[in-house]
């Protein structure tokens, strides 16, 4: 392996990808945030953080998830209109969210 190589691979351990919630703009660690992806009018929850299209990044925190989901400010952010269907599923992935802790 170049030396070249190894050299990027520690970079990339050094720096943590940073992003920010939508809702309430604090930066974070990207795995310690919720990623949603749009395909179409779905919302999905992109868990690996993988999945192709626009992209919001959320909280892990039932307080940034009603937000978003109670006032349409995930509509707003991702530009579309969300099905009933995707906004259920959102819901009921925040109910299961844990109510311990993300109390900073
Ligand atoms: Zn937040």
């Amino acid at each position: 392996m170049p030396l070249s190589e190894s050299g990027n691979r520690l970079m990339r351990q050094l720096r943590v990808p940073q992003r920010s919630c939508v809702i309430c703009r604090q930066v974070k660690n990207k795995r310690d945030l919720i990623r949603l992806v749009r395909n179409g009018d779905e919302i999905s929850i992109d868990t690996k953080g993988k999945m192709p299209g626009r992209g919001a990044y959320l909280c892990n925190s039932v307080v940034c998830w009603k937000a978003a989901l109670t006032k349409n400010r995930l509509d707003q952010v991702l530009r579309t209109k969300l099905s009933d269907e995707s906004r259920e599923r959102l819901v009921e992935y925040s109910k299961n969210m844990s109510k311990q802790g993300s109390i900073e």
